[in-house]
């Protein structure tokens, strides 16, 4: 069967009617490789799969790139055709959002005003609000997400428990190029000598895993200094570059504790996430 576009709500429900298992990717779009492995992950899983490609305008703040994102519907469609992705759900504002969206699910700020909260204020709000959406439109048996955005999979499967929705929340390991690179649709901004720079980040992070394992979580906000000290030495502008639990991104207690690093920096023009369990 050639792969399904839908632009409403109420063709894809009639298009899903009766499928005992919908496997689900939501996408900002213009894919590449890490959203085609999602779809390779749920497929074997599902009875169908529904790929969403919808920019959020939620979850941008006012200075934020919602303008310049890159749209590219066609190559999109295709990628996901030759990955066995059955449905394209490519909804416009009207359709997912007809009326101002005044009902918004706000996430525990505990979890949603630290690290990429802290620095995009009510971008989890509306990554939750969207997010649950689609699953109330596509109502998957299970979904997947990459572990790339690392703290956006936390507040996911948060909800999932604390709402009892019926949906089964797969993590994604992150693509990256040969470098290293974490693969993000972000990266497209970048010039060429940004491009050759980025992969530093990744590089950084295995650094500070390196350096907590060696000298131990007392090093900690020596670490994290140093790694903010040398990115920043090399032209980046650090949002936060830090090692938390990984349990609730709090700092950790307890060397017994499972501890991921998480960085997010601006190169340029350009906000690059990352992160690596330790
Ligand atoms: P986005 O289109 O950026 O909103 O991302 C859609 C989904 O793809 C999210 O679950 C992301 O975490 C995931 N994703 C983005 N980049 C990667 C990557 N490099 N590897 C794995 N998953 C990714």
């Amino acid at each position: 069967m050639p792969i399904r576009v839908l632009h409403t709500i109420a063709e894809l429900r009639a298009e899903l009617k009766g499928q005992p298992a919908v496997g689900f990717v939501p996408t900002m779009g213009n894919l590449h490789q890490g959203h085609l492995d999602l779809v390779k992950i749920v497929r074997p899983r599902a009875s169908a799969v529904v790929a969403s490609i919808f920019v959020n305008r939620l979850q941008f703040g006012p200075n934020e790139d919602f303008d310049r994102y890159p749209r590219t519907m066609e190559a999109d469609v295709r990628a996901l055709d030759s990955v066995g992705c059955d449905v394209v759900f490519a909804p416009d504002e009207r359709e997912l959002y007809p009326l101002a969206q005044g009902y918004k699910l706000h996430p525990p700020a505990e979890l949603a005003d630290i690290l990429e909260g802290q620095f995009r204020p009510g971008f989890f709000v509306g990554v939750a609000t969207v997010v649950l959406k689609l699953f109330n439109i596509v109502q998957p048996h299970a979904a997947a997400f990459g572990q790339k955005d690392y703290q956006q999979l936390m507040v996911i499967r948060h909800m999932v428990a604390q709402m009892a929705l019926p949906i089964e929340i797969i993590p994604g390991p992150t693509t990256r190029a040969d470098d290293g690179l974490a693969l993000s649709s972000r990266n497209g901004y970048l010039g060429p000598d940004e491009r050759a720079e980025a992969p530093q980040l990744y590089a950084l992070l295995r650094r500070m895993a390196e350096r907590v394992k060696a000298e131990g979580l007392g090093a900690v906000p020596l670490i994290e200094a140093d790694a903010a000290a040398s990115l920043a030495a090399r032209g980046w502008k650090p949002d936060y570059l830090t090692i938390r639990r990984r349990a609730d991104l709090k700092p950790a207690a307890s060397p017994h504790e499972p501890l991921v690093a998480l960085a997010a920096a601006k190169l340029g023009s350009t906000r690059l996430i990352d992160n690596l369990e330790i």
